[in-house]
């Protein structure tokens, strides 16, 4: 019901109470004044023919009584009374007839009355007054006596007839005039009641359609403020039910919006989150030398973004023709892969990471890199520009659809990733060429100098060997041969010196056709046989310089052995440069240690060489 409704019923009622309780009223006092008026009119009137019946009884008892003693006296002032009550009489009868008109019952006696008294006055009282006083001979008293004593108790009984009347009239005047009260009392409760029932009605019409409604959403409302998650009651009344469902859509937009924040809230969380593992990731890396430990935190910052169930890393090896397995984890299935497989890899053809979103649908797209036939897969491409390093596979058993932060927070991990292997790549390669002497392959004396302050730093007890090598008459040869020829003999002999070390030893090309040698923990005596055998393994190397065309070459060296010669760097070389200068004044072809030369690298007499040769020669072959 509406409350517009509701004000319309409450607005009819109350002009019904009002209209029944002013006609109520009304009628109660029209009903009471005039059927009061009536009443009392009716109950005047019964009583005013009572008493105009009881004159009309005296007098004309009076004159009956006047007449009687006259005929029994004869005395005329006896009959005065007769003569005066006449007027009188006609009076009574005058104001009987007048009071019985209202009485229709007693109004229909009075002519009978009338005519009877008419009869008892002329036919009887006046005509045996006449005749007594004349005193007719036919007249007899005791005969007048009796007939109007007859005429006069038929009157009188008259008369009680009309008494009896009157008096049934005054008291049916009297029953009218007590129910008219009894009436009133019954429509004066009647109305109080009625007023009473409206009042009671109405309460009840205002508790059951506006306070109890109102008190409802006031219950729900207050839980709602608690927070708890109710709804708001469907109301019949139109406008508290608007009211109610107006509240219950804010009540859910509400739940909705704070959902949301909530969901946006954890969603910041998730975000703040990955963006921690790329910012942990990128400061880590600037501490990553091995691209491996590189592959290692990229794995770690992926699954911590992804939660794969499997992931697989295929890094490209130096020479590009194979991927390998670098690192595998939970139940992916990856094998090592020929290059060309991996080019097949739909991130790495790409340049793009790839998801497949459902391994299962009849149309995926598959991977050869790994075998996925349900769930989830993604590939990552390593690369830099367009150097390709490898990819990052990475597997789900159940179909998963990766957040987009997380998607964007891995294809950074992986493009930095593949950025920072190449560039640890590059620098290697920069720093092996920086090294290394790109004709013998062999360390330079950069690397050399580096290595060895090293190895002398770190030697502790042990004896550390230094040989200076140099290639004896070498200018001859290249003026004999040509450059190339001696680019050959360069070569030969860096190989010679490969094979003749053991690992941990570190061979050099110093310079020129000058070699240096490292041999950490050799004493003299080993250091010294190492380089004769050096020495010894060139002499007896031929070396090919075309087709039919050999030349041989030889070797002086200086040997210095650290501590006995000096504890640094410089030192040790500058008496191993010393000992080979030694060698050379000595004839060359020959092994001096620096302990066995003087200050000026003239050899000693009693250790002139170690071996080899003791005699200055040059033993250039010629043609074959
Ligand atoms: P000695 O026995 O006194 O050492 O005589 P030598 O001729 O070996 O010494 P010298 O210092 O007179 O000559 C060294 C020569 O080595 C001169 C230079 O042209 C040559 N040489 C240095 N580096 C290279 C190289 O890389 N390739 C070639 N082919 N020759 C080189
Ligand atoms: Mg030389
Ligand atoms: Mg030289």
């Amino acid at each position: 019901m509406s409350l517009r409704s509701i004000a319309g019923r409450l607005l009819v009622m109350t002009i019904a109470l009002a209209f029944a309780g002013v006609s109520g009223i009304s009628l109660l006092f029209a009903v009471t004044l005039e059927t009061d008026r009536a009443g009392a009119h009716r109950l005047q009137a019964a009583t005013a023919l009572q008493d105009d019946i009881s004159d009309v009884r005296a007098t004309l008892g009076e004159m009956h009584a006047a007449v009687l003693g006259y005929l029994v006296t004869g005395d005329l002032n006896i009959l005065s009374p007769y003569r005066d009550g006449a007027t009188a009489l006609e009076d009574a009868m005058t104001r009987l007839d007048g009071a019985a008109a209202d009485v229709p019952l007693l109004a229909a006696e009075i002519p009978q009355l009338e005519a009877d008294i008419l009869a008892w006055r002329t036919d009887w009282a006046d005509k045996t007054i006449n005749a007594y006083h004349r005193s007719d001979a036919a007249y007899q008293t005791s005969n007048a006596v009796g007939s109007g004593s007859g005429l006069f108790a038929r009157i009188h009984a008259q008369l009680s007839e009309l008494d009896g009347l009157a008096a049934a009239e005054a008291d049916a005047a009297t029953m009218a005039v007590r129910q008219l009260e009894a009436s009133r009392i019954v429509i004066f409760v009647g109305t109080g009641a009625a007023i009473v029932m409206f009042t009671v009605a109405l309460a009840l019409l205002l508790k059951r359609s506006v306070v109890e409604p109102i008190q409802r959403l006031v219950v729900v409302a207050g839980r709602v403020q608690e927070g708890e998650d109710v709804a708001f009651p469907e109301e019949r009344s139109t406008e508290l039910g608007r009211l109610s469902s107006a509240l219950e859509l804010m009540r859910l937009r509400l739940t909705d919006s704070n959902r949301w924040a909530e969901v946006r809230r954890m969603d910041e969380e998730a975000q703040a989150d990955e963006q921690r593992v790329v910012n942990d990731y990128t400061e880590l890396l600037t501490y990553l030398v091995d691209e491996r430990e590189v592959v290692g935190a990229a794995t770690v910052a992926i699954e911590q973004a992804l939660a794969p169930t499997g992931l697989a890393v295929h890094l490209l090896n130096s020479s590009q023709d194979r991927a390998g397995i670098t690192l595998k984890r939970g139940d992916i299935v990856a094998e090592d892969l020929a290059r060309h497989t991996l080019d097949r890899c739909p991130g790495v053809r790409r340049g793009s990471s790839y998801l497949h979103e459902d391994m299962s649908r009849p149309l995926a797209v598959p991977c050869p890199a790994v075998e996925a036939s349900q769930g989830t897969m993604a590939c990552l491409p390593l690369s830099s520009g367009t150097e390709r390093i490898g990819a990052i596979h990475v597997t789900w058993d159940q179909v998963t659809k990766p957040r987009s932060s997380a998607w964007a927070v891995v294809e950074r991990v992986c493009s930095q990733a593949g950025l920072t292997i190449a560039n640890r790549r590059l620098v290697a390669s920069l720093e092996a060429s920086a090294n290394t002497d790109p004709r013998t392959r062999l360390p330079n004396s950069r690397s050399f100098d580096v290595q060895a302050e090293r190895v002398l730093a770190s030697r502790g007890n042990e004896s550390v060997g230094v040989l200076m090598l140099d290639l004896d008459h070498f200018k001859d040869l290249n003026d004999r041969f040509g450059h190339p020829a001696g680019d050959e003999a360069l070569r030969v002999f860096a190989e010679l010196l490969r094979r003749s070390l053991r690992p941990g030893d570190v061979p050099a090309r110093y310079g020129g056709e000058e070699f240096a040698v490292l041999l950490p923990g050799a004493d003299l005596q080993a250091a010294e046989s190492v380089a004769e055998r050096i020495r010894a393994g060139l002499e007896a190397t031929p070396i090919l310089l075309g087709p039919g065309i050999v030349a041989k070459i030889t070797v002086s060296a200086g040997v210095a052995v650290a501590p006995s010669d000096g504890t640094e760097r410089m030192a040790l070389l500058a008496a191993a440069d010393r000992a080979l200068y030694g060698a050379k004044h000595g004839g060359r072809n020959r092994v001096v240690s620096a302990a066995a030369v003087d200050s000026e690298g003239n050899v000693a007499p009693r250790d002139e060489a170690v071996g080899g040769n003791a005699s200055a020669s040059q033993e250039h072959a010629g043609a074959a």
